[in-house]
């Protein structure tokens, strides 16, 4: 299994996650959160083309997670996954030329030669969902928007090879920020965002044992910083063997192998 971002923040999201290879290459998009032809700018920054995805999966209907999911699934004859919650609020359930593939939280789906398993989590959206992918050998968890650790999340992200972990915000810079205070209070509620703390407090929570990259995706640009980002995973992880990134607004991050 290989995966990278183009892309990770509060203006647009969206991660490759590729298993097998050859004539049984499967390739996903989790979240399409740019304009069309954004998306397919930067698939082809990495080597791809949006006609060769195998599906593109959605966590949830924000904007920048949503973003051209339905223009690009039409243009290009690409299923889309996603929550019934989710489906609703962006009429991907009476979409004309949209295949539609309803996801249950908790239930694993087969696509191609991944695994998928979305599960629940707590933010603000319909019906949200994360999603750990496994291709019989690796396990990759994905965490973003997500106001708060819950059990069910820290027995899901165990023992997963790599993470790709939302750092939103450090909350002394939210805190001292110029936003408006009920978004201060939305970005930082239990339905909210995970600040570098709380990331890192979900971290020391799970079984980290297998754990060989560790990404913090979803930072603010206005309340967050990739210094800060490091320092808190750095202070779970000690002297792990772990290798540690950041996920950037502009360029997400380059392909890393499991
Ligand atoms: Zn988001
Ligand atoms: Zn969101």
């Amino acid at each position: 299994m290989r995966f990278a971002s183009l892309g990770s923040g509060s203006e647009g999201n969206a991660l490759v996650v590729e298993a097998g290879g050859g004539t049984t290459l499967t390739r996903v998009l989790l979240d399409c959160g740019f304009s069309a032809k954004e998306v397919e700018r930067r698939l082809a920054r990495a080597g791809l083309a949006a006609d060769t995805l195998s599906a593109i999966l959605i966590t949830h209907e924000h904007s920048d997670h949503i973003g051209s999911a339905l223009t690009l699934a039409r243009r290009w004859s690409i299923p889309l996954y996603m929550s019934w919650g989710t489906a609703r609020a962006v009429g991907a359930d009476d979409a004309a030329g949209v295949e539609l593939n309803v996801l249950w939280g908790d239930e694993a789906v087969e696509i191609g030669e991944l695994g998928v398993l979305p599960y629940t989590v707590p933010h603000d959206a319909r019906e949200p969902l994360q999603f750990v992918f496994n291709d019989g050998a690796s396990r990759l968890g994905v965490l973003t928007d997500v106001g708060e650790s819950t059990p069910h999340i820290n027995a899901v992200l165990s023992a997963c090879d790599a993470l790709v972990l939302e750092f939103n915000h450090d909350l002394d810079m939210l805190e001292t920020s110029r936003y408006p205070a009920s978004l201060k209070a939305r970005i930082s509620g239990s339905y909210g965002h995970l600040n570098n703390d709380a990331a890192g407090e979900i971290l020391a929570a799970l079984d980290r044992s297998k754990l060989r990259h560790l990404i913090a995706a979803h930072l603010s640009q206005q309340n967050n910083t990739p210094e800060l980002a490091r320092a808190a995973m750095a202070a779970v992880l000690g002297n792990a063997a772990t290798e540690i990134g950041v996920a950037t607004q502009a360029e997400g991050f380059d392909w890393l192998e499991l």
